[in-house]
């Protein structure tokens, strides 16, 4: 199984994405993690990135390329994977078909309002990356409505998987937040019609909490790859 999530910042691409590594025994390969990590290490990569990645800028294509590169060669991506984060350029779509054949694309659609909202309400562990949301959200937006309750953990401040405490990362500030929308929409989006031309796209609009968006989410998967 190889598949790739797409959607803007706070989608919920991580949150799925971990589900449907659990539930299919796949790697879930994050790129943000991952240069989050070199960051944390500071390898020499790292120290070159940090300033972009704070921006919420794209650091270079060649970076990221090669640090997945790497992560797919893992034992744990040869029973499948799913891409979350990756790829957010045309040139990063391109590369990828080089490496291997994705087989499902899903784009994770989720209107503004309610985006910049879920993810000033973010909390993420600094031990192990889960992701926590204390945004309760219950309105009509163009005539869907959206039920998104929170997302929270029993102790407030305080992992439930792994004890580790929960922070509002660096770059979601509201300042970062519009910089990084930009950067979704002038280099990201693309990618939507890039999948589309290939056949390989389906869209989701997540318009209810985890669980039911799950539902729809494993049988969309397990419909369009013969399960
Ligand atoms: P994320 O955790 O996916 O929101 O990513 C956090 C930050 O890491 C982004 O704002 C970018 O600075 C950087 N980043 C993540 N994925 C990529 C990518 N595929 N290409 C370039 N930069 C990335």
């Amino acid at each position: 199984m190889k598949l790739v999530i797409l959607g803007p910042p706070g989608a919920g691409k991580g949150t799925y994405s971990g589900e449907i590594k659990n539930r299919y025994n796949i790697a879930h390969i994050e790129a943000g993690r991952l240069l989050r990590q070199e960051i944390s290490n500071q390898t020499e990569t790292g120290k070159n990135i940090k300033e972009i990645v704070d921006h919420g800028k794209l650091v270079p294509d060649n970076i990221i390329i090669e640090l997945i590169e790497n992560r797919l060669r893992q034992d744990d991506a040869e029973n499948g994977f799913i891409l979350d984060g990756f790829p957010r350029t045309i040139n990063q779509a391109q590369a990828l078909d080089n490496i291997t054949d994705i087989e499902l694309v899903i784009e994770l659609f989720v209107p503004r309002e309610i985006l910049i909202e879920k993810i000033l309400a973010r909390r993420t562990c600094k031990q192990c990356g889960a992701i926590y949301n204390i945004a309760d959200i219950d309105r009509e937006i163009d005539g869907v409505h959206y039920e998104l309750p929170p997302l929270s953990p029993e102790k407030e401040g305080v992992c439930d998987k792994c004890g580790g405490e929960l922070i509002r990362r660096s770059d979601e500030t509201p300042e970062i937040l519009e910089q990084r929308f930009a950067t979704y929409d002038e280099q990201t989006k693309p990618l939507v019609e890039y999948y589309e031309k290939k056949s390989l796209l389906r869209k989701i609009h997540v318009t209810h909490g985890k669980e039911i968006m799950l539902e729809k989410i494993f049988e969309l998967i397990e419909k369009e790859l013969g399960m």
